[in-house]
C-alpha cells in the first residue's frame, strides 16, 4: 500500500523534548499512496479540509519546538483511514465526507480494512503509545494535547469560535485551556464545533482517558492558521498559555483508568 519512497505513517518531532506535554496530530496530511489512485477523487479535493486539517500541522511543529514537547504527526490523508475514528466504526474509512462521495471507499472488505489500519492507523497509534510509555517509564503522566482544526463554515453555518477545547469525562486540561485562553480574549468553544463525548473518537478515549491521563482536543479555526503567520501567531498564544499550566500538578498526574464509552450497533462496520 505505501511505496518505498513515499513517507511513513508518522512523523515524530522533538522525540526527547523535555516538557510534560505530548502533541499529537491526527490530520497533519493530505499525502494519499499512489496505489490508492487518490479514491477516485479529483486531486484538488484533497486540498480541502476533507483531506486534512489545514494548518495544523504547522501550529504542532511551531508549538512543540516552543514548549521543546515531543509531537507526533501522521503521515497519510484521513480519507484512507481515519486517525480519529475508532477502526470498528463505519466512519472510520469514510465513504462520503462532507457530501463528497469517496468512490474508493465504498464496500471496504474486510482485509482491505485490515490492511490499511495495519499500515498506516497502528504504526501511527503504537507511536504515540510507546511515546507515552516510555514518560510513565521516567515517572512522567504527560498530559496530552491533541491538535485539529475545523473548517469555518460547514452546510452554510458559520462557526464563530476561534478555538475550542473538546473533551469527555476528564476535564481537567480543557477547562484550564478554556479559562486561560478565554482570558486572553478569545471567542473559545467548548466541546464545538464537535464533542469529544463521541464514542466514536479515537484519540481522546485510547491515548488520554484509558490511561487516566489529562487530556484535550484543541481544534483551531482554519481560517486564522492557513498562512505561516497565523500558524506562527498561534503557536505563540498558545504556548504563552500552556507555559503557565505546565506549573499546575494536577494537570500531570495519572488519575482513574476511564472505559471506552459504549458504541451503538449502528455506528459499526
Ligand atoms: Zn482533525
Amino acid at each position: 500500500m505505501l511505496g518505498l519512497d513515499e513517507p511513513g505513517p508518522f512523523t515524530v518531532v522533538n522525540p526527547s523534548g523535555r516538557s510534560s506535554f505530548l502533541l499529537t496530530c491526527d490530520h497533519a496530511s493530505n499525502f494519499m499512496p499512489r496505489d490508492f489512485r487518490c479514491l477516485g477523487l479529483d486531486e484538488t479535493e484533497l486540498s480541502r479540509h476533507i483531506g486534512y486539517d489545514i494548518g495544523i500541522a504547522e501550529v504542532t511543529r511551531g508549538l512543540a519546538q516552543r514548549l521543546d514537547a515531543p509531537a507526533v504527526l501522521s503521515g497519510f490523508s484521513r480519507l484512507v483511514v481515519d486517525p480519529n475514528r475508532r477502526p470498528e466504526a463505519r466512519s472510520s474509512i469514510p465513504e462520503v465526507s462532507d457530501h463528497t462521495p469517496v468512490p474508493g471507499n465504498r464496500d471496504i472488505q474486510p482485509a482491505e480494512r485490515e490492511a490499511r489500519l495495519a499500515t498506516f492507523f497502528r504504526p501511527y497509534h503504537n507511536t504515540i503509545a510507546r511515546m507515552i510509555a516510555s514518560r510513565r517509564a521516567m515517572g512522567v503522566a504527560p498530559a496530552l494535547l491533541m491538535m485539529h482544526s475545523f473548517t469555518p463554515s460547514l452546510d452554510g453555518v458559520p462557526r464563530p469560535w476561534e478555538v475550542s477545547c473538546l473533551s469527555d469525562r476528564d476535564r481537567r486540561l480543557a477547562d484550564s485551556l478554556i479559562e486561560a485562553l478565554s482570558g486572553k480574549g478569545l471567542n473559545v468553544g467548548d466541546n464545538v464545533p464537535y464533542s469529544g463525548t463521541s464514542a466514536v473518537d479515537y484519540g481522546l478515549h485510547a491515548h488520554g482517558e484509558a490511561a487516566g491521563l489529562a487530556c484535550t482536543v484543541v481544534e483551531i479555526r482554519q481560517d486564522l492558521i492557513d498562512t505561516h503567520h497565523g500558524a506562527e501567531a498561534w503557536a505563540d498564544t498558545l504556548f504563552s498559555v500552556l507555559r503557565e499550566l505546565a506549573q499546575d500538578d494536577a494537570l500531570f498526574e495519572a488519575r482513574e483508568e476511564l472505559p471506552w464509552p459504549d458504541l451503538s450497533e449502528a455506528l459499526l462496520v
